[in-house]
Order: C-alpha cells, then structure tokens, then sequence
C-alpha cells in the first residue's frame, strides 16, 4: 500500500465507497463522477501506478474480471454495452496514479465516450514504427 495514494485507501475499505464487489486482489467501485449511470472502476489492491507496473499475476485476473462485471451490468441495469477504458500516463488521461479500469455502461442514445478523429497511417512513417517498436519488445 502507498501511503498517499486513494485508490490505496479505497481498494483496502480504509475509505469506505460503494463497493459491487471484492476478493482477495481487487475491489469494484462505483466511480464518484460517472460518465454513464453504473460506471464503476476496478482497483488491485496492491499499489501498482499503471499497467506498466502492474504484476503479470494480477494482470491475467483483470480481464476476466471486468467480463464478470460487465455481464452483470448488462443484466442488471439494462445497457446493451459497456466500454472498458484504462488510461496510463498523464498524457493519456490518467489523474489517479493507481492502476484502474473503468467499466462504463453503455444505453441507446447515449453520446460518444471514446473518440478520435481518424488520420491516415503515413508509409514511410509506418516502417519506422514498426521497427521501432519492434527493437524494443
Ligand atoms: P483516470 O482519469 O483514468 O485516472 O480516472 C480516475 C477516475 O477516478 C475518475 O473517473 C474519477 O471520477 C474517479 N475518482 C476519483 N476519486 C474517486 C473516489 N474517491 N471515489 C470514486 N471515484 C473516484
Ligand atoms: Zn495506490
């Protein structure tokens, strides 16, 4: 556990949230500013700041995981849908620096939540991507 870090203090019931599930690695909140009704965050309960960090043990239970949570929401509050969100990175969106997911239902009518603006791959930069990326795994 990280000494200032909330999600910490969450995940361990030292600050009490409404909780939709928990086991021995993870609890499941709902999140404080919900971008649809239902949106909730799954949370280790051991300190790791983003996927980067985060053990391969616990990775592996995440996506099952969100699947569990997400077929209950799909019975219990009626959303056709849900998107599984996780940002790393501040760049990327991330403002509490304990890794999280976000499960966020999604109903008919609703606006768009993940977004972007397509551009086109460029061929010459396309070798040197993959090349790239490629030296470094
Ligand atoms: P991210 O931008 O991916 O780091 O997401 C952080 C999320 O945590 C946001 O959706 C916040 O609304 C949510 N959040 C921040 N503090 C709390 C809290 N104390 N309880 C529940 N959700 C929180
Ligand atoms: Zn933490």
């Amino acid at each position: 556990m990280k000494e200032d870090c909330i999600f910490c203090k969450i995940a361990n019931g030292e600050i009490p949230s409404a909780t939709l599930y928990e086991d021995h690695d993870f609890r499941v909140i709902l999140d404080l500013g919900p971008a649809t009704r239902g949106h909730a965050l799954i949370l280790p309960k051991e300190h790791y700041a983003d996927l980067c960090e985060l053990e391969d043990s616990t990775a592996e239970k995440v996506l099952p995981l969100a699947r569990k949570m997400g077929k209950a929401m799909i019975k219990a509050l009626g959303c056709p849908g849900f998107n599984l969100v996780q940002n790393n990175g501040e760049e990327a969106g991330q403002t509490v620096r304990h890794f999280h997911v976000h499960i966020i239902p999604r109903y008919q009518g609703g606006s768009k939540i993940v977004a972007w603006e397509p551009g086109r791959l460029d061929e010459a930069d396309k070798e040197k991507i993959v090349e790239a990326v490629r030296a470094e795994l």
